[in-house]
């Protein structure tokens, strides 16, 4: 892992001396942040570099996961899936498959932490451990985008929500009319990890040759877990529309999270939709952040045509890269790409292909916007910047009556 300093060239030296001076006032807190898995989807992503630099920044801080069955991984995507807003709702069963695992959890898990910090909704009811024993503070840190949830599943969940002591959301649009205090906080990439730090041309090339990609045309690609949030079929009728103008290819790279029961369905969909087209790379890549960030780089257009999205981090990867990023007008998306500045937001399939075919025909353009893209990246959503929102959220626990300015 990086050491802090590393970041100096890319933030500046006077960002860096800050992350240590607010580092100094924690002395002597634990941090422990608890989620539903260790790899895969964007939480875990940014745990594993946000944990390692806490520590170096002389932060104390440790990272536990809960267990579950495949049952239990079932509803609670299907709880995701309904906080986002999408069709159905939870069923009582549903929920007492929830508490059951939730009861092991609470029995099994120890929050040790001066500050214990729960992602998402898997782990939400761990806080009925709040007031045994170790009096700690508690946040939940939600990923998801509730702007519009199914109000049964986010009855269900505000129980638990309003005895934490802060919430965290990603977007301002996210933001619940709730007791306790409410902070926004976006997500980051980390610019120095396997999955962004700059890499050599041979490496590139070498990922393109082990996957048969051959570069004789432009590259489109999404990456992105085989989830129908993600609309990876709709990023199939987008490509094949650009295609009747433009010959390219497209990739869509994807491995599974283990707290993700549906890829394989979907992955299987996908396949499907491709037939046997063979200029679509449907790449089901292991937990590999070279292989992505080097398909990311030979990438001549990126696209997240997510349904939802709670932030969209491949969005910043793919514009810290300085590529032209065409992706879905939702969720934490706007927050990073400034129409026609930062990139292009769509609202439909049509869109979508119409946008692609702009930056393939005006690489000027799309150079210009991917230029853009990276300045914003690194103006706002590195994580030296994320470092920075947590501690001083950690502060503002011992101060609840400051007000804090993230
Ligand atoms: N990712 C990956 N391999 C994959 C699919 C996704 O490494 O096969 C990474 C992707 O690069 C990004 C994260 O997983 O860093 C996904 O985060 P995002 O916010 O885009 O979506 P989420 O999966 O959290 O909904």
């Amino acid at each position: 892992m990086a050491k802090i300093e590393a970041y100096i060239p890319i933030v500046g030296a006077s960002v860096i001396d800050d992350l240590r001076l607010i580092a100094e006032r924690l002395k002597g807190k634990l941090i422990q942040h608890i989620n539903s898995t260790a790899v895969g989807g964007g939480v875990a992503e940014i745990l594993n570099c946000m944990v390692p630099l806490l520590k170096e920044l002389g932060v104390d801080t440790r990272w536990d996961l809960i267990k579950g069955g495949e049952q239990f991984f079932e509803v609670t995507k299907k709880l995701h899936n309904v906080l986002h807003g999408r069709p159905g709702e939870v069923t009582d069963e549903d929920l007492e498959v929830f508490m059951q695992t939730s009861r092991k959890n609470i029995e099994e898990v120890e929050t040790y932490g001066d500050i214990v910090f729960i992602h998402d909704p898997q782990p939400i009811a761990l806080v009925n451990k709040k007031g045994a024993g170790k009096d700690n503070k508690w946040i939940w840190r939600c990923h998801i985008d509730v702007s519009n949830p199914r109000q049964k599943a986010w009855r269900f969940l505000r129980e638990f929500v309003v005895k934490y002591d802060a919430a965290v959301f990603s977007a301002p649009s996210f933001a619940q009319r709730l007791p306790i205090r409410q902070f926004l906080i976006s997500p980051s990439i980390d610019p120095l990890s396997d999955k962004n730090k700059e890499l050599p041309q041979e490496t590139i090339d070498a990922v393109l040759k082990k996957y048969n990609i051959v570069r004789d045309k432009p590259i489109i690609t999404q990456v992105s877990r085989f989830d129908r949030l993600k609309d990876p079929i709709g990023v199939i009728e987008a490509y094949q529309q650009v295609k009747r103008y433009n010959d390219c290819q497209l990739i869509l790279a994807g491995g599974t999270a283990a707290d993700d029961p549906e890829g394989a369905k979907v992955l299987a969909e996908v396949r499907e939709k491709a037939k046997t087209d063979p200029d679509i790379h449907i790449l089901l890549l292991p937990q590999n952040d070279i292989e992505v960030n080097a398909l990311q780089r030979a990438s001549d257009v990126i696209v997240q045509k997510s349904i939802k999205e709670g932030f969209g981090l491949t969005v910043a990867e793919g514009l810290w890269k300085a590529k032209p990023v065409v992706a879905s007008n939702i969720g934490g998306i706007p927050l990073q790409i400034k129409h026609k500045y930062s990139g292009l937001l769509c609202h439909s399939i049509e869109g979508a292909a119409f946008s692609i075919k702009q930056f393939l025909n005006s690489p000027e353009y799309a150079k210009k916007l991917g230029e853009n893209g990276r300045e914003h990246i690194r103006n706002s959503f590195l994580i030296t910047r994320h470092l920075r929102d947590y501690m001083l959220l950690f502060l503002s626990l011992y101060h609840p009556e400051d007000i804090v300015y993230l």
